[in-house]
């Protein structure tokens, strides 16, 4: 299968209202350019290097993503760059990214990434943690960060029904959220969960941005 059919074909199975994230970390501009002729215009990458690297040889209007582990010392270069950094894991780096994007003079949108699967050591926000941010109201001293939902990844394995838990749980806090009237959160509607393996769960689950790779790339070249 080509890249443009497999653009296709995921752009027709996905439901009214869910987006796709081709991710493309590892896989050459050419292959962008490729997924970009066959009409996909929303990209992930995980590296910040990569990312500065590919801009300049893409399409001028794809909007990219950044779903990666983000080092502090990488914040600064990437101010202005991304539609969305989906994988804010700490306090400590969503303060930072507010910071530089009020020194840059740009707003960033971001989404909190929310850490359920158990056995693994990912980045991101436990669930009480992220809970806590919000019911603290520490988000009203943000200047130029706009948070507008949550990232998640299901646990490596290949039981769905553990899969399809992490997925229910990462929705499960983010609803929490959003439906706080108290909070009077605006444009905090967007949930991003699936990759290749299992975004047809994340879907049910009520995703409503997925992020897949290898389904349309082919295997990363490492
Ligand atoms: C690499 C990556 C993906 C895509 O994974 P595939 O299995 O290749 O679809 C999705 N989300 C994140 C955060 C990633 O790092």
């Amino acid at each position: 299968m080509s890249i443009a059919s497999e653009i296709q074909k995921l752009q027709a199975e996905l439901p009214e209202g869910v987006r796709l994230v081709a991710v493309s970390k590892f896989h050459p501009a050419e292959a962008v350019v490729e997924a970009y002729a066959a009409g996909q215009r929303l990209f992930g990458e995980s590296r910040v290097q990569e990312l500065l690297q590919k801009i300049p040889l893409c399409p001028s209007d794809i909007q990219w993503h950044f779903i990666g582990h983000l080092q502090t010392n990488k914040v600064r270069q990437l101010m202005g760059k991304t539609a969305l950094i989906e994988s804010v894991d700490s306090e400590r780096l969503l303060e930072l990214i507010d910071s530089e994007s009020a020194r840059a003079g740009v707003v960033t949108r971001v989404l909190m990434q929310v850490h359920v699967a158990r056995e693994e050591t990912k980045f991101g926000f436990w669930p009480d943690e992220f809970l806590e941010y919000f019911r603290a109201r520490k988000f009203e001293t943000l200047k130029a960060t706009h948070i507008c939902g949550v990232m998640g990844m299901a646990s490596n394995t290949d039981d769905m029904d553990r899969v399809r838990a992490d997925f229910r749980a990462i929705a499960d806090v983010f609803r929490a959220i959003r439906d706080d009237s108290a909070l009077a959160l605006r444009g905090f509607d967007t949930l991003s969960m699936g990759m290749s393996g299992d975004w047809p769960v994340a879907v049910e689950e009520g995703a409503s941005l997925v992020r897949v790779g290898t389904r349309i790339f082919g295997p990363r070249q490492y």
